[in-house]
């Protein structure tokens, strides 16, 4: 599960956040994924709950935020909602075209509990 190492990593990097701001309780972690990841975000959230069991960020929430997929066209400038990774422009049918959104994986920020 594909899923699993990614939470993982995300748990890893809200830790180290976390213990780099004397950060004690830890209520929500905000995470963009593009919408080309494959990632599904159910399956990210509960691969979250079992990577932060018994840990600080036990009883955190994983948020998270799909970035809609955006190709653009370096012919005719066209941005447009590419199928899947087929990037071939409506306007002029170049298939040149690059994805410009939909690949994000960042944590965005991390919601805490002043203490
Ligand atoms: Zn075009």
């Amino acid at each position: 599960m594909h899923e699993l190492g990614i939470a993982i990593r995300i748990a890893d990097i809200a830790s180290r956040v976390a213990q780099r701001e004397g950060v004690i309780h830890v209520t929500g972690i905000n995470v963009q994924v593009g919408e080309l990841t494959g990632i599904v975000p159910d399956l990210l959230r509960f691969s979250f709950k079992i990577a932060a069991k018994d840990t600080f960020l036990e009883n955190s929430e994983l948020i998270v935020h799909t970035i809609p997929a955006i190709a653009t066209c370096p012919i005719c400038e066209l941005q447009f909602t590419p199928d899947g990774f087929l990037t071939i422009c409506p306007g002029c049918d170049t298939t040149e075209c690059s994805i410009i959104k939909g690949m994000e994986l960042n944590v965005v920020s991390i919601a805490v509990v002043e203490s």
